[in-house]
């Protein structure tokens, strides 16, 4: 008899997108008529660029042409994407990086989700609430979160709560974690830590031989001086942290599938003797053993964003979302809401009005202005009272939806 991995059934239904569609097409079945407008997209709207579309283009004809056909690549990416990636990406903050210290992927959800298979299942993971899903479910099926508590929470993960009281900056735990998930700038909260703040996170897993996952997905999107874009640039950071980024947000890849993770070969964990071993060499086996590595066309495709026309016309792109999130977040001010993120992040969070639950506050939305965000509470418990609005709407729509709450009761 085959038996199932019962963690799974740990997991509730994947209640959240499928609730706001259910509700979307209630209201539409009852104002056919109704202009809804969705600021809850967590995907990019805008093609790809101009400069990436062309070196695909080519890269597909030198895969229809004997001569230049490329069967399997190398696991670990490409060294021509790769040394673009160390060049542009980490050069320029002072970090150096080897080139068999980055490993390129079919994206971040992936690697944030594959990255606990090495750690040991006995491991205390932390995670910010509210969190990126990807990485409380993946440790859930993995078998390390314990059930399911009526508070909404897994007996065995430590969760750090993000709200107002701390201005959405996660505390370091009071017990001892081994893995921290951290994602800055922040999904869905939009926050980002400042080098001091993220020291302190460092310092923590330096004096407590634990391990921070950093995502990065969105560190292109930082807009003010000073913030850290990667963890690499606190010091320490690469005995201690993996970092992940994602062409997705950056360069408009999410249906086109390009990530990659640093994984420094002096980042070390430790067998039940107490003996270090290097996680680069356990995720390189990893990857080797599971993944046949990304496509060739995308990978120069994605080496395509490095060029100077690559940079201008993704940078237009970010900066077109950025205007987004800006007129999002001061129409919210102007309206009276209490505001956070929508600076250095797409992601503009704001507090429901009259303590509002953040279902209450997205049915108010939908049925008195006709604009879907996504409620807070789907992100973890800290979320409730909460609501995220993104800024990869079309320009026309994001103005419409904040003359529309402009004019909203509150
Ligand atoms: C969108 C996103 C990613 C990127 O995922 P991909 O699999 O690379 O598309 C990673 N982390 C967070 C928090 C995200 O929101």
């Amino acid at each position: 008899m085959a038996q199932i991995n019962e963690n799974y059934l740990k997991l509730p239904g994947s209640y959240l997108f499928s609730e706001i569609a259910r509700r979307i097409n209630k209201y539409k079945t009852e104002h056919p008529d109704a202009e809804i407008i969705r600021l809850g997209i967590g995907d990019v709207t805008k093609p790809l660029a101009p400069t990436v579309i062309n070196s695909m283009h080519q890269a597909i004809d030198e895969m229809g042409a004997e001569a230049t056909f490329r069967g399997y690549g190398p696991e670990q990416g490409y060294a021509f994407l790769i040394n673009k990636i160390i060049e542009h990406d980490f050069k320029p903050l002072g970090i150096d990086l080897e080139e068999d210290e980055v490993f390129v992927s079919d994206g971040a959800k992936c690697d944030t989700g594959n990255i606990q298979e090495i750690f040991s299942l006995d491991s205390v993971i932390a995670v910010t609430d509210p969190v990126y899903p990807v990485y409380v479910d993946s440790n859930v099926m993995a078998g390390r979160s314990g059930d399911l508590g009526s508070d909404g929470r897994y007996q065995k993960i430590v969760y750090l709560p993000c709200t107002a009281a701390n201005n959405l900056k996660p505390e370091i735990p009071q017990t001892k974690v081994d893995l921290i998930y951290l994602c800055f700038p922040n999904n869905p909260t939009g926050m980002t830590l400042t080098k001091a703040e993220l020291k302190e996170w460092v310092d923590y897993a330096r004096n407590n031989k634990a391990i921070i996952l950093f995502d990065a997905a969105y560190e292109a999107f930082i807009q003010e001086p000073g913030i850290p874009h990667s963890i690499y640039e606190i010091e320490g950071a690469k005995e201690v942290a993996i970092e992940f980024r994602s062409f997705s947000k950056t360069a408009g890849f999410t249906g086109t599938r390009c990530a990659y993770t640093v994984v420094p070969k002096s980042v070390l964990a430790y067998d039940s003797n107490g003996n270090p071993h290097s996680l680069n060499k356990l995720w390189l086996r990893r990857q080797t053993t599971k993944f046949n590595g990304v496509s060739y066309p995308v990978q120069v495709a994605a080496a395509a964003i490095y060029s100077p026309e690559g940079q201008r016309e993704i940078r237009a792109v970010i900066d077109f979302y950025m205007t987004n999130a800006k007129i999002i977040r001061e129409g919210l001010q102007r309206a009276g809401f209490t505001v956070y993120g929508g600076v250095n992040a797409p992601y503009i969070w704001l507090k429901t009005p009259g303590n509002l639950s953040s279902w209450d506050f997205f049915d108010k939305l939908l049925n008195e202005a006709q604009v879907v965000g996504t409620p807070g509470a789907g992100f973890g418990p800290s979320g409730e009272g909460y609501f995220r609005l993104t800024a990869f709407g079309s320009r026309s729509n994001t103005e419409k939806a904040m003359e529309r709450i402009k004019n909203l009761q509150i």
